[in-house]
């Protein structure tokens, strides 16, 4: 049975889409007929989750999801909790894509608390990004005006009042207490009400059957023996807390945070923190890390990091397990799940394990990561999967040629590995305290060398 909490250990886009749809397959093939539930516990539609997963016609497809949760690409059951930023108009738009894809069948359910995120949260995002003189870089999704509003109590309109007929009263007071703000940003609140109203109308009726009590149907799933797969949306370094403030999101998105809001107790699950073989970061924030040419440059155009929502260019760093060592800590981490191996293979990789903050080394990691310099092992590593330095960004054109070098090694299993690739995995692993229990090759589902004896 598989009971698992998914989480980013870095900057986000770590391939938690990925590692979510190999739990889900996994589960499958047990064939024990019992339930799939993938759950989104936090963030919103500034997450998005590539994956790559063969289509009714046996050919890969590229499928994204913003707001709804990964298993929807596989048609599980899918559910959105309470702390998330949940965007119906864009949920509905992905539920209306996966019908065209799949056959979808899969059930959704949704907190009837969740609180629901409208143009307005969107707007004021988009506002200061442009005006404000210190920028966050978001996706301008609306996510940091969405939680300011569940923070603030009264303007936060749930899912259960979004379905109902309370909708419009909700909506006309949280405009009026929110007006000084919105006039602001040239919104005028009557006719705006209005727009909003029509817009959502349709969607509000298709999603009405979907709100629930999610912590007693959680519990109904924990009983039933099924399999219950979480999903977190950003990487750790993004963490409200924890992560590189200023430039975080505005959720609580540390493995921890699913257990109460879902209902569920840790002492069922394993947390699993999935790790790019190399840092990455869209938008402000530092990575002590970070290469801008040679290993950096190569790694973007080799593995094509531009992130799924915004298409902006991510930046790259060298591997920096100090960094990883803190997400373990920081998720209370069981096991680790580290993706793109392939982009790097071939490379030549140095690893971070000290900081130096004015000529003095440390193994922790301060508030402010801006003034510290990396400080690599001597020992640099090296692990080939296959001959030639693929360029795996075109991903669908390249699929055909790697399919049959990656199903080799995947049907070698862990004890094949190249050796290299098992010191690396095995150095890392005494480092940072936690196992790896899957070590990603490539985008496809598919495509990981899986410890499933660690699960
Ligand atoms: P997420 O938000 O953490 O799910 O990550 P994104 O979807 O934003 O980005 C991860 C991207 O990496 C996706 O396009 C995945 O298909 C891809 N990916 C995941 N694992 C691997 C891997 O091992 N190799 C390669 N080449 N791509 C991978």
């Amino acid at each position: 049975m598989i009971r698992v909490v998914i989480v980013g250990a870095l900057g986000g886009d770590e391939g938690k889409g990925k590692c979510v749809d190999e739990m889900v397959n996994y589960a499958k093939s047990q064939n024990d007929g019992k339930r799939i539930v993938t759950i989104r516990y936090q963030g919103g539609a500034n997450a998005g989750h590539t994956l790559y997963v063969q289509g009714k016609d046996g050919k890969l497809k590229r499928f994204i999801t913003h707001s709804a949760p990964s298993g929807l690409a596989s048609n599980v059951d899918c559910a959105v909790g309470p702390d998330v930023a949940f965007d119906p108009l864009q949920f509905y738009e992905e539920l209306k894509e996966a019908k065209q894809i799949f056959d979808y069948k899969g059930k959704i359910l949704i907190s009837e608390r969740t609180g629901v995120l409208l143009d307005y949260h969107k707007q004021l995002d988009a506002w200061r990004e442009s005006n404000e003189k210190r920028k966050i870089g978001t996706t301008k999704s609306g996510i940091g005006p969405f939680y300011e509003d569940n923070a603030r109590r009264t303007t936060r309109i749930t899912f259960k009042d979004y379905v109902s007929d309370k909708f419009t009263h909700r909506l006309k007071d949280v405009l009026e207490l929110k007006k000084t703000e919105l006039e602001k940003i040239g919104i005028k609140s009557d006719e705006y009400h209005d727009k909003i109203l029509k817009e959502h109308d349709d969607v509000r009726k298709q999603l009405a059957p979907f709100a629930q009590r999610l912590e007693y149907r959680m519990q109904e799933y924990v009983e039933n023996g099924d399999h219950v797969i979480i999903e977190g949306s950003q990487g750790s370094l993004l963490d409200v807390n924890m992560g590189t403030i200023p430039d975080i999101t505005s959720s609580h998105l540390l493995a921890p945070h699913a257990f109460p809001s879902l209902g569920l107790s840790r002492k069922d699950f394993k947390i699993i923190c999935v790790e790019k073989v190399y840092p990455t970061r869209v938008g402000e924030g530092y990575l002590p890390t970070l290469q801008t040419d040679g290993f950096g440059a190569q790694t973007v155009k080799r593995g094509g990091e531009f992130g799924a929502t915004t298409g902006r260019q991510r930046r790259v760093g060298y591997p920096d397990w100090l960094l990883a060592k803190r997400a373990a800590l920081l998720n209370d981490a069981d096991l680790f799940y580290i993706t793109r191996t392939d982009v790097v293979s071939g490379q030549e990789l140095k690893v971070c394990v000290e900081y130096d903050v004015d000529g003095k080394k440390i193994a922790e990691v301060p508030l402010d990561i801006s003034t510290v310099k990396p400080v690599y092992l001597e020992k640099t590593y090296k692990f080939k999967l296959w001959d030639g330095h693929e360029d795996v960004s075109n991903v669908l054109d390249i699929h055909e040629k790697l399919e049959p070098l990656r199903k080799k090694i995947v049907e070698g299993g862990y004890d094949n590995l190249p050796k290299e690739l098992k010191e690396y995995i095995e150095e890392h692993d005494k480092f940072i305290g936690c196992k790896t229990v899957g070590i990603s090759l490539g985008p496809a589902t598919g495509e990981t060398v899986l410890r499933t004896e660690l699960l």
